[in-house]
């Protein structure tokens, strides 16, 4: 019997026709559900997951992160080879890193791009040389710049034209030149959430290429064009060329396009006032995956293809060389390599006005039921911080019940902690049930947090039939560790005499 759309589901998503199957795009190629109904990832069954490392955990394959690092870059190298002998691929290690996932990306001949000290301290500890890494960020410290200098980054990403001068002065006192990029806010607001999207005028990221009476100089150069002049005259910087990055989660063609085309532009302005033509543009990364089934991203191949043709062109029609592009894809690495496993504890069904009867008869109330699991918005903020939308599955056997409308919520003090807001979930999933969440690979395990002291949980690797921790679960030690308790108070009646003594 079929079963009918619930009132309060939202119009993208369905009811599934069978509640066993897997919509592929949301997860990695090697999961699939075994004849018992067991989600397995590599021939590694959950249930046996769950008993070694415990839950919530964050499982990622392996094979398939490879996979798509290597699909980025071979199918950019294809697509720009003729044009510029191929593309630099930065992996955005803020969407996830630890030095593990750092080994990867460098065995897959990639480049990282860091966003802190910290993170480019990981970069380090797992042996990437200097000339590989990246550094962004816009308000970066004299620290991490110097550190940058010193491990001879590949570039470092100068954000203002106060920080060109930091980047300058610092390298002329190691002795040493820093190789820059500057970033640039072509005026492309993408299509995505508020605080996801980078490159209009109206946030802090970037130099801006419009010149505004007020930003511009006495010339009337705009920020972007004083910052190459000034990069240009600093005997500390070798100016690589320019970056932008559009935003992220970004599905449509157009932003990328506009942006490509408005920073060759820049570069062939650049070359008429300064008589030099910058090597390197760097396109950003921000392109979007699947959360839901109404999730529909291109693939790199589509992507790549795409944009080396609005390079190509554009640059005849500048008459400029075409520039070696780089670009930095975090999510659309990441993203989909992963799922976060939890167990399922209470459950309750709650009738819910949809506000479809008219406001003079009783209300219609239709169900929608809980279930609760045993992590929430410490292991995954991105649907309290941006509404974001996943996707969950039972993941320890196979459906008994039909489908119902069910809301997957967190063990936090919030209303709000919400791990997926819409799913079809079989009515009699239960506690002690596992629940699978796919495509947590990116910003989950990298904005957890502590909240309600509980702690974070491991991440493990799945390849080859086998799967390892590649970092280890925060214990209730590490929870205290940074506690300062008071110093044990000495038995001594006298003490106080004695302190006066
Ligand atoms: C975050 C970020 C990226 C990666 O964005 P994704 O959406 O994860 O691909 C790339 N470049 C810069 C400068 C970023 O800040």
């Amino acid at each position: 019997m079929a079963v009918d759309a619930s009132q309060l589901a939202p119009g993208w998503l369905t009811v599934p026709a069978d509640p066993a199957a897997l919509e592929r795009k949301l997860w990695a190629e090697d999961v699939s559900r075994g004849s018992d109904g067991v989600l397995e990832i590599d021939g590694v069954r959950v249930e046996d997951l769950a008993r070694e490392f415990g839950t919530p955990l964050y499982v990622v394959s392996e094979t398939d992160f490879r996979a798509r690092a290597a699909g980025f870059r071979d199918a950019f190298n294809e697509a720009f080879g003729a044009l510029c002998g191929g593309v630099d691929v930065f992996y955005a290690g803020k969407s996830f890193l630890c030095s593990e996932v750092a080994h990867w990306v460098s065995e897959e001949g990639l480049g990282l791009d860091t966003c802190s000290g910290g993170e480019l301290a990981v970069a380090l500890r797992a042996g990437l040389p200097g000339h590989r890494l990246g550094l962004h960020g816009n308000n970066k410290s004299a620290a991490e710049i110097t550190r940058a200098i010193d491990a001879g980054l590949g570039r470092i990403v100068a954000d203002s034209l106060s920080e060109v001068a930091m980047v300058g002065d610092l390298a002329v006192e190691r002795g040493r030149t820093a190789n820059v990029m500057l970033r640039l806010t072509p005026g492309v607001h993408a299509e995505t959430h508020e605080f996801i999207a980078t490159a209009h005028e109206d946030q802090k990221f970037g130099m801006s290429l419009a010149t505004d009476p007020d930003t511009a100089d006495d010339d009337g150069a705009s920020p972007a064009a004083q910052a190459v002049a000034a990069a240009l005259r600093h005997p500390g910087i070798n100016l690589l060329g320019v970056h932008c990055h559009i935003g992220s989660q970004i599905f449509e063609p157009e932003g990328f396009e506009l942006a490509a085309r408005r920073l060759l532009g820049f570069l062939a302005e650049v070359r008429d006032r300064h008589g030099v033509e910058l090597p390197e543009l760097d396109l950003g990364g921000g392109y979007g995956i699947a959360y839901t089934e109404a999730d529909t991203p291109r693939p790199p191949r589509e992507i790549a293809q795409a944009m080396a043709g609005v390079v190509g062109t554009t640059c005849t029609a500048l008459n400029l060389r075409v520039p070696r592009i780089s670009i930095e894809p975090g999510r659309a690495i990441v993203g989909p390599t992963t799922f976060t496993l939890y167990t399922a504890g209470t459950t309750k069904v709650v009738q819910v006005d949809s506000g479809a009867a008219p406001r003079t008869s009783d209300p219609v109330t239709h169900p929608r039921r809980y279930v609760s699991v045993d992590g929430g918005m410490s292991d995954n903020a991105r649907p309290v911080l941006y509404g974001a939308d996943y996707s969950a599955v039972l993941a320890s056997r196979l459906p008994t019940a039909e489908p119902v409308l069910s809301r997957v919520v967190g063990k936090h003090c919030e209303s709000g902690d919400i791990v997926v807001r819409d799913v079809y979930l079989p009515g009699d999933t239960t506690a002690g049930d596992l629940l699978a969440v796919p495509g947590t690979g990116a910003y989950c395990w990298s904005l957890s947090s502590n909240y309600n002291y509980i702690p974070r949980p491991p991440v493990v690797a799945v390849a080859g039939g086998r799967a390892r921790l590649i970092v280890r679960g925060e214990t209730e030690d590490d929870l205290l560790a940074r506690d300062v308790p008071r110093s044990p108070v000495s038995p001594s009646p006298s003490s106080g005499a004695e302190r006066t003594a």
